[in-house]
């Protein structure tokens, strides 16, 4: 079967990305190797660089929203000192509990923890965060303009929001390539190794329907940060937001 999920209401989409976390979490670190062709842990060193946690002990806690497996926040633990915390909120227990065994295989549990929880409708105080980061997670909330709110209130003001997120290709022979690679080759590697291309193909639509780096500016805009902006890396394949809470 396949679905279309723009016409999908958004109570229904969740669950539609629930399923597609719950059938790759086992596999999920493979799958972003193999679909990005390790492409995603230097965009992702990008996004640690620009968090620039202190190196010292200076306390420093980071939430990272839509965490899954703990790659950000792994990343962002290696990058910093003693007074560094990370905690990771996710949706879904399957890929937390694959995130949970990472730590303990990298010595991390007391640095990082994995806890369930709803970017839509986050369970923290207030004010309780040095930083929030989502990396390829936001585009899989239904309604972003909840999510970009919740982070706001719980980031201290002089604090920052960061998202990492697959953008709009528009150098020409680039896009022809990757609208190639989105349609026809990444559904197929879900395949052999999820057994499971539907799932791939959702993510490939969600990609595409995700608002380009000017709209979602003004998206985070709405939301009260400040000094809205982004980068684009490799080609306009994905996007780094940056705003502060003032
Ligand atoms: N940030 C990790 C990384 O970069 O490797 C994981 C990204 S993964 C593509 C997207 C994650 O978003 C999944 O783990 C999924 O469960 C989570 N997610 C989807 N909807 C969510 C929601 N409403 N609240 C919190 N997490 C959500």
């Amino acid at each position: 079967t396949h679905f279309g999920y723009r016409d999908v209401p958004l109570d229904e989409k969740q669950t539609l990305v629930n399923d597609v976390f719950h059938s790759v979490a086992g596999r999920y670190d493979l799958m972003n190797d193999l679909m990005s062709g390790g492409m995603h842990r230097l965009w992702k060193d990008v996004m640690i660089t620009t968090l620039n946690p202190p190196r010292d002990d200076t306390p420093f806690r980071l939430l990272d929203v839509a965490g899954g497996t703990g790659d950000i926040s792994f990343r962002a633990a290696k990058a910093s000192g003693a007074g560094f915390h990370s905690t990771v909120c996710d949706i879904n227990t399957d890929m937390l509990e694959v995130g949970r065994q990472r730590a303990v295989e990298r010595n991390l549990d007391d640095k990082v923890d994995f806890v369930e929880g709803n970017a839509e409708s986050l369970q923290f105080d207030d004010r309780s965060f040095d930083a929030y980061t989502i990396a390829f997670g936001i585009r899989n909330v239904p309604r972003i303009d909840l999510a970009l709110k919740e982070a706001y209130r719980v980031l201290k003001p002089g604090s920052r929001f960061l998202c990492l997120e697959f953008s709009s290709v528009d150098v020409p022979g680039l896009s022809k390539l990757y609208d190639l690679f989105s349609f026809k080759v990444i559904p197929e590697i879900g395949r052999v190794v999820t057994g499971d291309a539907d799932s791939y193909q959702y993510l490939v639509e969600s990609i595409r329907k995700f608002p380009k780096p000017y709209d979602f500016a003004e998206m985070m805009r709405d939301a009260g940060f400040a000094r809205a902006n982004w980068q684009v890396m490799s080609g306009g394949i994905v996007a780094l937001h940056s705003g502060w809470r003032l």
